[in-house]
Order: C-alpha cells, then structure tokens, then sequence
C-alpha cells in the first residue's frame, strides 16, 4: 500500500486542526458532553448566557450541536488513524484512500464508493439524527 509522505500527513494534521478549531470555536461549550477521548486540552468555554441559548434552542441548535459533535468525533478518530499507522486506508475495502480526497475531507475514513455505500446504511438507523 502506499503510505502518505510526512508531508502529506502533516499537511492533514493541520487540516484537521483548521477544522477543530473552526468547529469548537463557533460552538462554546460544545465540549461539554463530549470531551475528545484522550486529550485534554483547554478551551475556551462560551459563558452561561451563551450556553443558555443553546440549551434553549434545542430543535435546531441541538440536531446541529450532534451534528459537530460527530465531526470532532471524526477528527479525533482520523488523529487516531494517524497515530497508528492506518490513516489514508479505506476501512472497509482496505485500499489506499485518494490524497485529493483526504485533502478535501481529511477525515474521511473510506474511499468514495464505500462512503457512499457506508452513508446509505448507516444514515438510516442513525441515532442522533433528528426524525422530524
Ligand atoms: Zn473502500
């Protein structure tokens, strides 16, 4: 298989920082709930007034906040895949994953066909996702 150059990965590594940042920066106390599993960091938390709001709009606000949650998830588990080696192989059919897709969506954890086929089955029982 080919292995991405320490270039690539770094270059991933601050996409993936770009990211994180963007998502728990315009979300204050999203961590709450969600502390990202094996790092601890600190970050600013929104004051009471904002976190109040959140709470308040749940319909929304609260199918967004699982929403990014699931993508801090995902960025934690793509840092994961970079720590052990097996970032940038798709998961399920095991191929190396593009590094134009990984550019694009460096969390992505299988090649295209297989995301596809991933989201179909997977966004149907979907827990979090709001029935309405
Ligand atoms: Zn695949």
């Amino acid at each position: 298989m080919d292995a991405l150059s320490p270039e690539e990965l770094r270059d991933i590594e601050q996409r993936l920082d770009r990211l994180e940042a963007d998502l728990t920066g315009r979300l204050p106390g999203l961590n709450q709930e969600a502390p990202a599993p094996g790092e601890v960091q600190t970050r600013e938390v929104g004051d009471e007034g904002d976190r109040a709001e959140w709470n308040n709009e749940k319909s929304g606000h609260g199918a967004l906040l699982a929403h990014y949650r699931g993508q801090l998830h995902d960025i934690d588990a793509a840092r994961e895949r970079i720590r052990s080696g097996s970032f940038g192989i798709c998961v399920d059919c095991e191929e190396p994953i593009p590094l134009a897709r990984l550019q694009a969506y460096p969390v992505a954890e299988r090649c295209a066909p297989c995301q596809e086929r991933h989201e179909r089955l997977y966004m149907s029982r979907r827990p979090e996702i709001d029935e309405s």
